[in-house]
C-alpha cells in the first residue's frame, strides 16, 4: 500500500495524457484525485501492488531490484487500450532495500516534463499524467520536497522482470510471465512457430528503433541498466537524462557514470547488450542458443537502417543513395569539431538553400573553421541537387523532424526551482512549448536558446 504524504497539492498535470487514461483533465486538480495520485486515498476497487525485478547496472549483475518506489494503482481503460497507473515516490515497498521509497520534486519534474516530451517528439514513451507534492522533507545530499509522480504505460514489465525469474532459475515463473506479455502485449506472436523467440526478436527489433529515434534527437538515458529497459520499447525511468547541447559523442550525461557507459555513442551498443541480457534471460524458454543468438541477429541491421532512414529526415532527403552514412559521419565530425548546438543545427539547416551558399551565414557561425562547414555544404548541396530537392518543400519537411524546442537541462532546472517556491506556472508553460516541439512559436523564442553559463554546473545523477 502506499504510504500518505502530509497536505498534497498539485504541481503539474498532462492533459493529454490524461485523454489516454480517458480521463477528463478537469478532474486531475480535484483534492480526491490529489490524493489518490499522492497515495493518499486507494480508490476501493485498486489492489496496489509493487513489482518484484532483478537486473543488470552499469553492466553488472545487480541482484534483486524491483519496485523500490513505484506501486501500480491498477488499470484505466484509454481509448486506445488499457493504461496502467504507477505512483513513482509512494512510500516503500517489500523491494525497497535501502531507500525510503520516495521520490524528489526536482527529480519527479524532470521524470514529468521529458515524458510528455519524448511523446510529443514521436518517441515511444512511457507517460505522466500527474506530479503531486508535499512539504514533508526528503532526505537526499540536502533536505528536498517529496513529490509523486503519477506515470501510465500500457505495461511497465522489464527485461529485469524476466532476469528475476531466470536468474532465480524458476523456470514455471519465467513462463508464466512471459505467456502473459505474449498474450497481452504480442498476441500477433502466439502462434509463431516458437512464440519466445518470436518475443525475443520483436523486443530486439523495438529496442533498436527506439534507440535509433533517441540518437536522432540526441536524448541521452543516462542509466540504461537492463532494469530500466521496456518489455515494450519504451523509454522508461527518467533519472539523470539529458539533451545534447553542445556536440561531442562521448558526452555523458549522469554525473555518476563516470566510465561514460552510457554515453551518447554507446547507447546503440548497450542497447544490443541489454537485449543479450533479456535473450539469456529468455534461454530457458527459447530452448537453444542459436535461435537466441538469431533473435538477437536483427538489431544491429534495424537500428542501421532506422537511424539512416531518421538522418535522411533530417537532412530533408527524399531518396536514399548508399554513401548517404559517409555524408551523415562528415556533418557528425563536423559538429563535433564545433561542438554545434545538436537542436540549433538541425533546425537551422532546414533553412539552406540549395544555390544560395552566399546565404549560409547563419549555420556556418556554428563552426569554427568556416571553410569545413563550407566544403560539407558543398557535398550537402551536391546530393540535394542530384534529387531536385526544392527549398520550400525540404524546410516544412525537416522543420516536421527537427524539433526546435527540447527540454534542455537548464529549461528544467528554471521550472524546478520556481516550483521549491510554489510557482508552478513555469512546469506548465514548459509543457505547453514541449507538447509542440516542431512548432515556430514566436513567444516563446528563448525557450529554444542556448545554455546560459550557469547551466553548466548542473549535474544530474542516478536514483533521486
Ligand atoms: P533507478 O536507478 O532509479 O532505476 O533505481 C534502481 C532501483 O532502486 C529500482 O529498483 C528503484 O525502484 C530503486 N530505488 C531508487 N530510489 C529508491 C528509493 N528512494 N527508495 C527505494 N527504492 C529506490
Ligand atoms: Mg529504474
Amino acid at each position: 500500500m502506499p504510504t500518505p504524504l502530509p497536505a498534497p497539492y498539485l504541481v503539474a498535470a498532462s492533459a493529454r495524457a490524461a485523454a489516454l487514461a480517458g480521463l477528463d483533465p478537469a478532474v486531475l486538480a480535484q483534492d480526491d484525485f490529489v490524493a489518490t495520485f499522492t497515495g493518499n486515498h486507494v480508490p476501493p476497487r485498486a489492489k496496489p501492488l509493487a513489482a518484484v525485478y532483478s537486473g543488470h547496472q552499469f553492466g553488472v549483475w545487480a541482484g534483486q531490484l524491483g519496485d523500490g518506489r513505484a506501486i501500480l494503482l491498477g488499470q484505466l481503460a484509454g481509448p486506445q487500450g488499457p493504461m496502467e497507473l504507477q505512483l513513482k515516490g509512494a512510500g516503500k515497498t517489500p523491494y525497497s532495500r535501502m531507500g525510503d521509497g520516495r521520490a524528489v520534486l526536482r527529480s519527479s519534474i524532470r521524470e514529468f516534463l521529458c515524458s510528455e516530451a519524448m511523446a510529443a517528439l514521436g518517441i515511444p514513451t512511457t507517460r505522466a499524467l500527474v506530479v503531486t507534492g508535499s512539504d514533508q522533507g526528503i532526505l537526499r545530499e540536502t533536505v528536498e520536497s517529496a513529490a509523486v509522480v503519477t506515470r501510465m504505460a500500457p505495461s511497465f514489465v522489464r527485461f529485469g522482470s524476466f532476469e528475476h525469474w531466470s536468474s532465480r532459475d524458476k523456470p514455471d515463473e519465467l513462463r508464466i510471465l512471459a505467456d502473459y506479455v505474449i498474450a497481452t502485449f504480442y498476441p500477433e506472436l502466439s502462434g509463431a512457430p516458437n512464440p519466445y523467440q518470436a518475443l525475443l526478436q520483436e523486443v530486439t527489433r523495438r529496442t533498436a528503433q527506439m534507440i535509433a529515434h533517441w540518437q536522432a534527437v540526441g536524448f541521452m538515458h543516462g542509466v540504461m541498466n537492463s532494469d530500466n529497459m521496456s518489455i515494450l520499447g519504451l523509454t522508461l525511468d527518467y533519472g539523470p537524462f539529458g539533451f545534447m547541447e553542445a556536440f561531442d559523442p562521448e558526452h555523458i550525461c549522469n554525473h555518476t557514470d563516470q566510465q561514460g557507459r552510457y554515453s551518447y555513442a554507446n547507447q546503440p551498443e548497450v542497447g544490443h547488450w541489454n537485449c543479450y541480457a533479456l535473450a539469456q534471460a529468455l534461454l530457458p524458454l527459447i530452448g537453444s542458443v542459436e535461435e537466441a543468438q538469431e533473435a538477437l541477429a536483427l538489431y544491429q541491421p534495424v537500428f542501421a537502417a532506422r537511424i539512416n532512414e531518421l538522418l535522411r529526415a533530417k537532412l530533408g532527403l527524399a531518396t536514399a543513395q548508399e554513401d548517404d552514412p559517409q555524408l551523415f559521419d562528415a556533418m557528425f565530425a563536423l559538429m563535433s569539431g564545433s561542438h554545434a548546438d545538436f537542436t540549433q543545427f538541425f533546425r537551422k539547416l532546414g533553412t539552406l538553400q540549395v544555390d544560395a551558399p552566399a546565404q549560409d551565414s547563419a549555420l556556418r557561425d556554428m563552426f569554427h573553421v568556416r571553410e569545413d562547414f563550407d566544403a560539407w555544404a558543398a557535398r550537402y548541396r551536391t546530393r540535394l541537387r542530384a534529387e531536385a530537392s526544392v527549398d520550400a518543400q525540404r524546410k516544412l519537411a525537416m522543420d516536421r523532424v527537427n524539433p526546435k524546442y527540447v527540454l534542455r537541462n537548464y529549461l528544467a532546472q528554471v521550472a524546478i526551482e520556481k516550483a521549491q517556491h510554489k510557482d508552478f506556472s513555469e512546469v506548465a508553460r514548459l509543457l505547453a512549448v514541449l507538447e509542440h516541439p516542431f512548432d515556430e512559436q514566436p513567444h516563446n523564442e528563448h525557450y529554444a536558446a542556448l545554455p546560459p553559463d550557469w547551466a553548466s554546473h548542473l549535474e544530474v545523477s542516478c536514483s533521486s
